[in-house]
């Protein structure tokens, strides 16, 4: 007896793909869109139900639409990421701002005039904080972790109350042990701007996240698998390159061992009030099990009685959601990226099959540039010759 395929295919899907693509988030989903409508045959695959990835976004069983991966909130600086992205959805402007849970206070995070004053009870101008940053902050010779950043700019008490706590929480991992990126993506400001980002575009999808990947997959070119783990299918029908978006090291079956990802568990909750805390993420530093908590309602900006916020609790195992930027993972990393510039028919693209802490944007624009690349490659290749 012949040994029959663990999956049975559908005669559609037994036609030859140019293109399987591993992982329906965003760099994916760019990529998919991008092949298809340059006229490549694209197969897409994800092994959760769904797609949009970790951007994914659906209604709870109060109708309320919740992001189940934690919240995602749009922000970018390159207009062209913006530009691509607007073919596929309307937007809602909406600048995100957080309060961090401090000494029994809710106080603006990013560090700014209004938190200092606040918490040392003082009238400061934003020439005077300037004079007060400069006369705490710690000298540091050489920037390397994330411990330096915060204590070179704000000095230690700051950094105490406001990342220490959070960062130990988040990473299991003291900031001297993390890379200066880290603790960099959150400015100090000697202004009152309270929005957490500073971008030129700050916009959420007017329909959601999903029915925005809804719209860029609806290409006749591209096929697309859900429940559907790459490796249960990539044997069974032809194709002829891979795009994989998953993480890195599983793919070479953690050959070179594992690279560590930081993991969450996610705790939704919908209350039977209008609304649940002041602004869209209240943040905790040094109390608790999470480091925030999300009302969804101020980033879709939707209208309900109701209302579902989430808790962020962070793990060392689980679904891999941030690569952990240290050197020693660096190192690791770039056995795997030599790996990976070796396989002549993959590219891989995304946050973790480049084990990159990007944000959504970065993702877009470096899988535009897959793209590009991909193009470019194809050109170059010598046309076969017919004798
Ligand atoms: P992913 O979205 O992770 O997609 C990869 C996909 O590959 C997954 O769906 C996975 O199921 C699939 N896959 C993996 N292995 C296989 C396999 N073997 N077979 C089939 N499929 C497979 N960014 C922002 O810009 N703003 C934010 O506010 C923001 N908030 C965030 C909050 C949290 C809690 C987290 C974790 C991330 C946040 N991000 C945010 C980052 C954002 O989620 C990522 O930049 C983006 O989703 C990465 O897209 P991706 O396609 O690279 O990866
Ligand atoms: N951070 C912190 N306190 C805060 C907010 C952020 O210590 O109140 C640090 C922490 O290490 C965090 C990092 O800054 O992981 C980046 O914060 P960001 O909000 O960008 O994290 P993300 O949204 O990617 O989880």
């Amino acid at each position: 007896m012949t040994e029959q395929p663990s999956v049975q295919l559908s005669a559609t899907l037994t036609s030859a793909f140019d293109y399987l693509i591993v992982g329906a988030g965003f760099a994916g989903s760019v990529l998919a869109e991008r092949l298809a409508s340059s006229g490549k045959r694209v197969l897409i695959v994800d092994k959760r139900p769904h797609i949009g990835g970790n951007a994914y976004d659906r209604y709870d069983d109060a109708g309320i639409l919740i992001h189940p991966y934690g919240p995602h909130i749009f922000h970018t600086n390159s207009k062209d990421v913006f530009e691509y992205l607007s073919r596929f959805t309307d937007w809602r402007p909406y600048q995100h701002r957080v309060l961090a849970s401090v000494d029994g206070q809710e106080l603006p995070i990013p560090i700014n005039l209004d938190t200092v004053n606040k918490l040392y009870g003082l009238n400061l101008t934003s020439f005077q904080v300037e004079e007060f940053f400069a006369s705490v902050a710690e000298k540091v010779e050489q920037v390397r972790t994330s411990e330096d950043v915060v204590v070179g700019k704000v000095g230690r008490d700051l950094y105490n109350k406001f990342f220490r706590g959070y960062t130990r929480k988040q990473w299991g991992l003291d900031p001297s042990e993390l890379d200066a990126s880290v603790t960099a993506r959150v400015p100090t400001r000697t202004n009152r701007d309270d929005r957490y980002f500073a971008d030129t575009y700050q916009v959420m999808p007017l329909h959601g996240y999903t029915r925005m990947f809804g719209a860029m997959l609806a290409h006749p070119n591209i096929k697309v698998m859900t429940n559907t783990d790459y490796r249960e299918i990539q044997d069974l029908l032809p194709w002829t390159h891979m795009i994989y978006t998953g993480p890195v090291d599983a793919f070479f079956d953690f050959r070179h061992g594992k690279l560590p990802y930081r993991s969450l568990e996610f705790r939704h909750e919908t209350h039977a009030t209008e609304q649940f805390q002041a602004v869209g993420t209240v943040n905790y530093p040094n109390d608790y099990g999470y480091t925030r908590i999300s009302e969804f309602k101020y980033i879709t900006g939707q209208q309900h009685p109701q209302t579902s916020v989430v808790y962020e609790y962070p793990q060392a195992e689980g679904d891999p959601y941030y690569p952990v930027p240290q050197p020693a993972n660096a190192e690791l990393y770039k056995k795997y990226e030599a790996e990976a510039q070796a396989q002549p028919d993959v590219t891989f693209v995304g946050r973790l099959a480049t084990y990159k802490y990007y944000n959504m944007d970065q993702v877009v624009a470096q899988a535009l540039s897959a793209f590009k690349k991909l193009q470019a490659a194809e050109l170059a290749e010598p046309e076969v010759a017919v004798i």
